[in-house]
């Protein structure tokens, strides 16, 4: 049980972040939502997990894509709900499009957004965590921190990075109780996996069904999509006790995607 623990998870009001905000309020931690969305919406989500778990939820908008807003986002946390011991880096955002026409600001934002956020949740984290010698840091990598495929030249570069700050950031925190690890989740059906279908139709010159069969099934061989709750178990585990020996990991939840 995470109830003695707090967590901030960045990208939670969709997908994957939303799924391990649900299971680590659901093993009693508190919990900081972040992410877009309809206001409405994301206050229905918030209120919801607060009821059906009791315990303290509470929600940032802040852009992960601004430095200030998330150094403001980590102090808000820690002040409302006390501490920041779990921190789950998860925002991100795709663009498929070949080099020569990627557009200038699209591969600015997913560097800022799907990477160096992670430096900046972590810088401002990290001082709270070692004061109290413990603290968990799980980044959402993905498939394409290990391997690439063509045309998300900005997305393999931004989580092949978020693979290498994971591993610096876990020798740096070895010593101080803090693991950090990365997930790295092959296709998950969630909302931007659906959004990139129509680019990658484009980019291919392919029907929606063959971009499902020959383009993203085709990478994994169980022929099956990951479930959020899959990763969101995943974090879970990776929060408890019983994996403080795991640090500077990057494992892999992607029916066999990089074994090929
Ligand atoms: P999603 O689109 O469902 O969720 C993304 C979340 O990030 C949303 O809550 C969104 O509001 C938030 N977000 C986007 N831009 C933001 C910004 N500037 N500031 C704050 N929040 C922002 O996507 P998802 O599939 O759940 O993706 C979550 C993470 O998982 C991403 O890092 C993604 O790269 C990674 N991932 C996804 C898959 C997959 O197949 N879906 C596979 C591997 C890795």
């Amino acid at each position: 049980s995470l109830t003695s623990r707090n967590a901030l998870v960045t990208g939670s009001t969709s997908g994957i972040g939303l799924a391990v905000a649900r299971a680590l309020a659901k093993e009693g931690a508190g919990v900081m939502l972040n992410g877009f969305g309809d206001p409405a919406a994301i206050e229905a989500t918030r209120a919801g997990l607060a009821a059906e778990f009791g315990t303290a939820v509470l929600y940032s908008p802040a852009d992960m894509a601004k430095p200030a807003e998330i150094a403001a986002m980590v102090a808000e946390a820690e002040e409302k709900l006390g501490s920041v011991d779990i921190l789950v880096n998860n925002a991100g955002i795709q663009r498929v499009s070949p080099i020569e026409d990627f557009p200038v600001d699209a591969w600015d934002a997913i560097i800022a957004i799907n990477l160096s956020s992670a430096f900046h949740t972590m810088r401002a984290a990290i001082p709270g965590m070692k004061a109290r010698r413990w603290g968990r840091i799980v980044n959402t990598a993905s498939a394409h921190s290990l391997v690439a495929s063509p045309f998300k030249s900005a997305y393999v570069a931004a989580k092949h990075g978020i693979a290498g700050l994971t591993k610096t950031a876990a020798l740096e925190l070895a010593t101080h109780g803090v693991t950090v690890n990365c997930i790295s989740p092959g296709y998950v059906w969630t909302p931007l996996v659906e959004r990139q279908i129509p680019d990658t139709m484009k980019a291919r010159n392919m029907t929606e069904e063959q971009v499902i069969r020959d383009v993203v099934l085709a990478a994994q061989p169980t022929k099956q999509f990951v479930t959020v709750e899959q990763v969101a178990s995943l974090a879970v585990y990776l929060a408890s006790d019983a994996a403080s020996q795991i640090t500077g990991a990057n494992l892999s939840m992607d029916g066999g995607w990089t074994a090929a």
